[in-house]
């Protein structure tokens, strides 16, 4: 397999995550958090077979990151990747599984060099990654269920050349929303859930500063967040601070229940 590289996030929301990246010639997958049988749609849409995926890395073992990843296992014996903590329950995968420790960093044979590292998510074990072409030195990385940004993340996912990251929530429809009880409210937005529009804005103020030029905002709640809410907190927060679209950095906003054209690197 040849090409360039790039990233298609598949599905991405509060309802299941999976994210395609292809480098350094071979194609991983980040997450299979909704059923196996939509994963492989999507990625047939996007122009790859299943059996063509060499890895699935895991961010974490909530729901809407592990769904799909047994059947898949199951289906394509792909080789599986996660923290000790992500992989306890799924017992019964039928494929090749390798235990990753936070700061891990996994080298594919004939593809990319992928680095792991811990996120303050409410889950132990929680991970974000940075998948790095060791031919060309270009990284993508995928920044979902963050709880906060810290400065370690920062340092980790410093001058990638794509960030996938976390918008979940627009501060208002979440305090505003009836459906959601006050300590769900506070799980999501409490430092150890989930990111804000701005918060996503103030990260990725300080990484255009350090290099990263194209982003994709992701894991958008259906529910106390909107496409146009988050690039317009996101564009104006940035704008602000005298950093302007399509001239400091490009944006383009991850579809929930359908694959984006993400980025070609
Ligand atoms: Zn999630
Ligand atoms: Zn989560």
């Amino acid at each position: 397999m040849t090409g360039p590289d790039r990233i298609v996030p598949l599905y991405s929301s509060s309802h299941g995550n999976s994210t395609l990246i292809k480098s350094n010639g071979a194609y991983i997958l980040v997450d299979c958090g909704v059923s196996c049988k939509k994963v492989s749609q999507a990625l047939v849409q996007s122009g790859v077979y299943p059996d063509d995926i060499a890895a699935v890395f895991l961010t974490h073992r909530h729901t809407d990151h592990i769904n799909g990843v047994k059947i898949f296992s199951k289906k394509y014996h792909t080789p599986i990747y996660g923290t000790k903590e992500t992989l306890a329950p799924l017992d019964e995968l039928f494929s090749p599984v390798t235990e990753i420790q936070e700061n891990d960093i996994i080298k594919i044979e004939n593809g990319p060099e992928v680095r792991a590292f811990p996120t303050p998510h409410d889950v132990a074990g929680s991970v974000c990654y940075r998948v790095i072409n060791p031919e060309t030195g270009r990284s993508i990385s995928v920044m979902t269920d963050l709880g906060r940004v810290n400065d370690g993340m920062k340092g980790f996912a410093r001058n990638s050349d794509v960030i996938l990251l976390e918008a979940n929530y627009d501060p208002y429809l979440l305090e505003n929303n009836a459906n959601y009880p006050y300590p769900l409210k506070r799980r999501i937005s409490g430092g150890h859930g989930h990111i804000s529009n701005s918060e996503s804005a103030d990260a990725a103020e300080f990484f255009i500063q350090n290099g990263t030029k194209r982003f994709i905002l992701g894991h958008l709640s259906p529910e106390n967040n909107t496409d146009e809410i988050a690039s317009e907190t996101f564009v104006n927060l940035l704008a602000d601070r005298g950093l302007v679209r399509d001239v400091d950095y490009e944006l383009r906003i991850a579809k929930r229940f359908e694959p984006t054209e993400g980025y070609v690197l």
